[in-house]
């Protein structure tokens, strides 16, 4: 039985008061997800203040990103260890925006991948497909691409050990989503792909969808078979709503 994730990303967003007052208000409000692991991922700068609000709460955070380089000159980088040395539990890989405005290729995210969990981290490991890409019929060929550089660098048992999040480009931060059923298929071809290589990791691993996911439609998204959770964007910002997809995976 796979927990439910329901992870947060943030991503450049936030103010020191905002951010408080959101740590406050998902502190106050997390008893009423009984099922879910919550986290979140903050930009950097606030994983410290995350650290100090979310210590002994059921909360998890993370960064994300986090540098292929353990330490030295690379200005502007995080380290995994950094990360860990802070509490961080998840570090999110590869989402798109970083593979789009900073061109992370797939042998990038893989070498990430691997640098996370050698940091002790739990990598979230973001795959999907574009709107041309889905039009032109290719989604499954991208996805398993994705998942492939993954495996091609360490294994399906080093892929097992992070956990993955489809999540299609052209449904994030777009209000558009993917239909219960097209996440769903997706889903399922992710699993049957890592089966292929192992069925106990392909039973084992966590599987969340991302893309607009918000509290009218998170139901019927956790309620499919091979959905096992969300990466929250838009709706990670505000308390109310962040914690209402967290009940909607209540069992
Ligand atoms: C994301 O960026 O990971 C994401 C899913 O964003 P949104 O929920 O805003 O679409």
């Amino acid at each position: 039985m796979r927990q439910p994730l329901v992870a947060g990303n943030w991503k450049m967003n936030g103010t020191r008061q905002s951010v408080a007052e959101l740590l406050a208000g998902l502190k106050s409000g997390v008893g009423q997800v009984t099922t879910a692991e919550m986290a979140v991922c903050a930009p950097a700068i606030f994983i410290p203040m995350t650290e100090e609000a979310l210590t002994g709460s059921a909360i998890s955070w993370g960064g994300q990103d986090v540098s292929v380089h353990e330490s030295g000159a690379y200005t502007g980088e995080i380290s995994g260890g950094m990360l860990k040395d802070f509490g961080c539990k998840y570090a999110i890989i590869g989402h798109s925006e970083r593979r789009t405005y900073h061109g992370e290729s797939d042998e990038l995210v893989a070498e990430k991948f691997e640098a996370a969990l050698n940091a002790g981290l739990v990598p979230i490991f973001c795959v999907g497909e574009t709107l041309e890409e889905r039009e032109q019929g290719v989604t499954e060929a991208v996805v398993a691409r994705q998942v492939d550089a993954v495996i091609n660098r360490g294994g399906v048992e080093m892929l097992g050990k992070g956990v993955i999040a489809y999540e299609p480009v052209w449904a994030i931060g777009t209000g558009k989503t993917a239909s219960p059923e097209q996440a769903q298929e997706v889903h399922a071809f992710i699993r049957s792909r890592v089966a292929g290589h192992s069925q106990a990791v392909a039973d084992g691993i966590q599987i969340l969808y991302g893309g607009s996911m918000n509290p009218g439609n998170a139901a019927q998204l956790l309620a499919k078979a091979d959905i096992d959770g969300g990466l929250i964007g838009g709706a990670s910002l505000k308390a109310a709503d962040f914690l209402a997809i967290g009940i909607a995976a209540n069992a």
